[in-house]
């Protein structure tokens, strides 16, 4: 069965609207599952989603929409837009959002804030869709309508979680975003963390993955917890990745600089047969 994966925001860090990124777009991290049955997976709920939202109203109708809502992790650019999603304030809608608990605190305590009246209008308790929030481990699998999702903390600040989404007889894809590959930063992973993780994208028909930097600009931002475009081919190809799609770009890398981008990485990816790479732009669509 096939698999339908829309972008809906592919920017990091913060939402760069305007003139300059047009094309490859200035929302933050949102990435749309479907498959062959209308069952939905959301990764993240970056300011994307907010668009997800208004067309998952037109197709679905007001109060049909269910979705399992995967996040990350609670930095903003992979949170602020679900307050603006507008299936949460319409009856009928089922949203199931699952995120990693960040030491201490639940998930629902950050989203609780985030909607805190001094900041958002409309308390996280007064929303009228059926809302559950669920905490992701590495031990557990999450199963969804349509998909099979398992879970692996990645290289970078707060816990941050890759998600592995399969289903019997179609197409496995990794979610990766928010990852230092590179050897710097400190973060909480076993010593085997790299061949592990090689493991966990192994063979993926489709690994979306953080290539915020360029090579060059990676050394001034050791231990910020992402990866260079180069970093993330190299990972494609050592996992035996069919297609990567660079994601997370750096909100300085404009429609201009990120074809330069795809380019010199097509160009490296060349060496490697059988490896294809693009950046995510929105609004893209692919079906596997
Ligand atoms: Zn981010
Ligand atoms: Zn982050």
């Amino acid at each position: 069965m096939t698999v339908t994966i829309t972008f809906w925001g592919a920017r990091g860090t913060i939402a760069t609207p305007g003139p300059q990124t047009t094309r490859y777009g200035g929302n933050t991290a949102c990435v749309e599952l479907t498959d062959g049955s209308g069952n939905l997976v959301i990764l993240d709920a970056g300011t994307g989603i907010r668009s997800l939202g208004k067309a998952l109203l037109t197709r679905n109708g007001t109060g049909g929409v269910q979705a399992d809502i995967l996040l990350s992790h609670a930095h903003w650019d992979h949170i602020q837009g679900l307050p603006y999603f507008a299936p949460l304030f319409m009856k009928g809608n089922v949203l199931k959002v699952w995120g990693p608990r960040q030491g201490e605190v639940a998930m629902e305590t950050i989203l609780r804030q985030m909607m805190h009246p001094a900041v958002f209008p409309v308390p996280l308790d007064a929303l009228a869709a059926t809302l559950e929030v669920e905490h992701v481990t590495e031990r557990d699998p999450i199963i969804t309508p349509g998909f099979r999702v398992t879970a692996m903390r990645v290289r970078h600040p707060a816990v941050t979680m890759g998600y592995r989404l399969e289903r019997p007889g179609g197409p496995a894809i990794v979610y990766v975003t928010d990852d230092e590959l590179g050897r710097g930063g400190e973060y909480d992973v076993p010593q085997d963390w790299r061949k592990r993780f090689e493991a966990f994208c192994g063979g993926a028909d489709l690994l979306i993955h953080d290539a915020t930097y360029t090579p060059e600009e990676y050394p001034s931002h050791v231990g910020w917890g992402h990866s260079t475009w180069l970093e993330a081919i190299e990972l494609a190809h050592e996992a035996g990745v069919k297609r990567l799609a660079l994601f997370h770009h750096d909100p300085e890398h404009a429609d201009g600089p990120m074809d330069e981008i795809v380019q010199q990485a097509q160009e490296a990816a060349a060496r490697w047969k059988g490896l294809e790479v693009f950046a995510a732009q929105e609004g893209q669509t692919l079906t596997l």
